[in-house]
């Protein structure tokens, strides 16, 4: 199946961006911007071909600026509890952007995907056409 094909090259290439990404801050830490190029490409390309990628990945990128979060480099990480859930709450240094998560992953799962709909949809329809609503004078009778 061709189609398979491509998702796995497109897959390798994500992976490999990832990858390059995370070498990218362990050799230099300093490196943020190339780090973030990198993590931003590979949410294009994911977004574009409408990928579904491993949650543990999507965790470690800022939906803010696309910075790879790694806790105490480039972002904070807490702990909360609500409702008797353990939530992470991640910050990004970057844009200050906070995204939290179930400590579960099957509910991030779930989390993660409306809104990531809604981003593609948000995307592609960027210019609403809205007809300029056109008010009729309102006719004042003439003085007798
Ligand atoms: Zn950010």
């Amino acid at each position: 199946m061709a189609g398979q094909v491509k998702d796995r090259e497109a897959f390798q290439r994500l992976s490999f961006l990832y990858q390059a990404a995370h070498c990218v801050l362990a050799q230099d830490p300093e490196n943020q911007a190339l780090a973030r190029f990198y993590c931003h490409t590979e949410r294009t390309i994911a977004k574009r071909l409408v990928l579904r990628r491993d949650p543990s990945v999507k965790r470690t990128l800022c939906r803010g600026c696309s910075s790879l979060l790694i806790p105490g480099l480039t972002c904070t990480q807490r702990q909360r509890r609500c409702k008797g859930q353990r939530w992470t709450v991640q910050t990004c240094l970057t844009c200050q952007r906070s995204q939290r998560f179930l400590n579960d992953p099957e509910h991030v799962l779930w989390g993660d995907r409306p809104e990531a709909l809604l981003r593609i949809q948000a995307g592609e329809r960027s210019e609403t056409t809205t007809a300029p609503v056109r008010q009729s004078p309102t006719h004042s009778s003439p003085p007798s």
